[in-house]
């Protein structure tokens, strides 16, 4: 038997001859930059989503960055990022120049820890940082706690950014988790809840002037006179290959989210009581980008799945504060204890839409009789 760890395969049967004949359109015209299905999803994930303004990039990397332009990061400035997350989430920052200042992650959510934050700007400040921003991840599709970051962002005039990467679809009493931040940036990677056959990322705002921005500076900064470029931008668009792509995904994203929160809810059910399942926010549906154990013996149990022909993740074996590239980078006073841990605890089992329960019973019943096995 071999199980995919996220069944793309699946997905594409379901989307059947809609989505061939949804790139066939594009190859036919050869508008593959800049196409009309580019304008048409920006438009379809801002109803999707409730936000006013949808800019389309080339990667979830590049809409971070994007956001750190329009707001004119310079040294001297402090974003604030959890420690438990992909690189991208810092990396943004610091290649304009800006201090990426680690603080630590709770360790039900994953997602950063409030009190973490509040002991980090104090730090920050007093090592004559100017904090700047907070870029809080909705890990592994979970909402991060908005309404207790964006009052503290607010106190303290500094940006919130949602990096919705996994988080897209994810809902918070009720409402998108793109509702909540300045901005909010995601990605099309294959592998995210809601991904294209390449690269593809966006921005969400409901500021119109920000989002001319944005837009602007994905073209090379150009202005109202294509050869008259404004600013200095970057070259960050996303084909209309993926676009085309992307609205016939997005027609049963929906449908799908239900399904993985269902799928999800499975999982939890079967290993009450067995193991450490994921911890869902009171008021928040999970996007469930992933599905993360937490184990003491996490090595041993991902070699016993291994052996029974089961694939498995570990997002991430190690956080940023301990990279070689961020090694530099401020940390919290007392360290991201939660973070340094978790790398050596998490676990992610399959999860996607398409899941069989008989696939789920098979790998729900190997995680549970591996302690019979050792
Ligand atoms: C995937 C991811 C990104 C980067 O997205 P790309 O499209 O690969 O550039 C940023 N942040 C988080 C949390 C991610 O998971």
């Amino acid at each position: 038997m071999s199980i995919p760890f996220i069944d793309l395969q699946a997905q594409r049967k379901a989307l059947g001859s809609n989505l061939t004949e949804a790139m066939n359109r594009v190859l036919e015209r050869g508008d593959f930059i800049q196409g009309q299905e580019v304008r048409d999803f920006e438009t379809a994930l801002a109803k999707f989503t409730g936000a006013k303004h949808v800019v389309a990039c080339a990667n979830g990397t590049d809409a971070l960055t994007l956001v750190g332009m329009v707001e004119g990061l310079k040294a001297g400035d402090a974003v604030f990022v959890p420690a438990f997350t992909f690189v991208a989430t810092a990396e943004a920052f610091s290649l304009l120049g800006a201090t990426p200042y680690f603080v630590d992650v709770d360790a039900q959510t994953f997602n950063m820890d409030i009190e973490s934050l509040k002991t980090g700007i104090v730090d920050a400040k007093a090592q004559g940082l100017t904090p700047k921003m907070v870029v809080s991840v909705d890990l592994f599709g979970q909402p991060a706690d908005y309404q207790a970051l964006a009052p503290i962002a607010r106190a303290e005039n500094m940006v919130l950014i949602a990096d919705a990467a996994q988080g897209l679809g994810a809902t918070l009493h009720g409402k998108s988790v793109t509702a909540f931040a300045d901005y909010t940036t995601t990605s099309f990677f294959p592998a995210k809840p809601l991904g294209c056959y390449g690269d593809g990322g966006a921005v969400l705002c409901d500021d119109a002037d920000k989002a001319a921005l944005l837009k602007s500076l994905s073209q090379h900064g150009k202005g109202t006179e294509k050869y008259d470029n404004v600013r200095v931008g970057l070259n960050s668009r996303l084909d209309t290959l993926q676009a085309a792509v992307l609205m016939q995904k997005l027609n049963i994203f929906g449908d799908e989210l239900k399904a993985r929160d269902k799928i999800a809810s499975r999982y939890t059910a079967a290993f009450k009581g067995a193991v450490q399942t994921p911890h869902v926010m009171d008021g928040a549906v999970s996007s469930w980008a992933q599905y993360t154990l937490k184990l003491d013996d996490r090595n041993k149990v991902q070699t016993h799945l291994k052996t029974a022909g089961i694939p498995s993740a570990i997002y991430y074996p190690m956080p940023l504060n301990q990279q070689t590239g961020y090694k530099n980078c401020p940390v919290v006073p007392g360290g991201v204890l939660v973070s340094d841990a978790l790398a050596g605890q998490v676990l992610s089992l399959p999860m996607h839409a398409y899941l069989s329960q008989e696939t789920q019973d098979y790998i729900i019943e190997k995680v549970k009789t591996f302690h019979d096995h050792v």
